[in-house]
């Protein structure tokens, strides 16, 4: 599973993948080339976050 999320959603991305996962997921920050060309998962916003379990 992968959530990718701006600022504003982080805290709802892990509790989505808490939720989902019942395991604490591996937050990695977006860097500046993936940002550009990827959106929050929950909004228009660019991703700077990645929640991943891998
Ligand atoms: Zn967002």
């Amino acid at each position: 599973m992968k959530i990718t999320c701006c600022q504003t959603h982080i805290d709802h991305a892990l509790d989505m993948f808490v939720a989902k996962q019942n395991t604490f997921p591996i937050l990695t920050q977006l860097i500046d080339e993936e940002k550009l060309s990827t959106k929050c998962d929950y909004c228009d916003d660019p991703a700077i976050y990645l929640v991943a379990n891998e």
